[in-house]
């Protein structure tokens, strides 16, 4: 009776570590250094209008909307008396999701454009 508890644990043992290593190997590819590893994942966007000291326009892109890759339309809230548009394709997201930054163009309002940066954070 003893052995046989004995072999049952030892077996059960033998069992668990190829599990534990498995858990380890994902950790590994997770916090992998090779960006594209890293700019998979996309769990803040980041976004940075240029031309904007005075229009002092905000965009906020949800990461949710990254990550569904749908076409989309954004406005750039109200500055200086206007506001204007950006749209992200579905490619665009793809390359943001890739790359972990992209760059785009706002529509034309009030006779300007703004460059549009959006980043990528896994954090
Ligand atoms: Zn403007």
């Amino acid at each position: 009776m003893k052995r046989r508890d004995f072999l049952l644990r030892v077996g059960g043992i033998a069992l668990a570590t190829p599990i534990m290593a498995n858990l380890a190997a994902c950790d590994d590819d997770e916090d992998g250094d090779t960006p594209d590893a890293a700019a998979k994942t996309c769990n803040s966007v980041g976004t940075e209008i240029g031309n904007n000291s005075i229009d002092n326009h905000q965009l906020t892109v949800p990461a949710a909307d990254v990550t569904a890759g749908v076409q989309k339309e954004y406005t750039l809230t109200l500055g200086a008396g206007h506001t204007h548009r950006l749209t992200v394709t579905s490619a665009n997201f793809q390359t943001l999701l890739n790359d972990g930054m992209i760059q785009l163009t706002s529509t034309n309002d009030d006779s300007h454009t703004h460059s549009v940066t959006l980043t990528c954070s896994s954090s």
